[in-house]
């Protein structure tokens, strides 16, 4: 992995709040004042590609977390937020009703959050 990408990449082990790609490039800038937008465009693409980071699906723009703890994600539709979740038992659910093992999983979940609830 080249230096930017590493960069990049800590960027996102970093953060817990799904950063979008205006708000990885603030950051390593930081550690790299050198760095560009560009770099940045295409070090989150590559560490996309080569699954170390995933992008969140379901949103206007692009918001991206770490690919090595498995979870998903529910999104408030009025402002964006991200929050994380797991269900286990889902999975499983599925496994039980398919006699097989799911590899992996795709959900969008939106949920009105609480501030935007008020
Ligand atoms: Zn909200
Ligand atoms: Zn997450």
């Amino acid at each position: 992995m080249t230096t930017q990408r590493r960069t990049v990449y800590d960027v996102i082990l970093a953060s817990n709040d799904h950063p979008d790609v205006e708000t990885v490039f603030k950051r390593a800038r930081k550690v790299m004042p050198n760095i560009s937008l560009t770099t940045v465009y295409r070090s989150l693409a590559w560490l996309v590609e080569n699954e170390f980071v995933i992008q969140i699906k379901g949103l206007a723009a692009a918001h991206f977390d770490r690919s090595d703890i498995p979870h998903s994600h529910v999104s408030c539709p009025s402002c964006g937020v991200i929050h994380d979740v797991s269900y286990i038992d889902l999975k499983k659910q599925i496994e039980d009703q398919l006699g097989r093992t799911v590899s992996h999983y795709d959900l969008n979940i939106y949920c009105t959050c609480v501030k935007c609830d008020k």
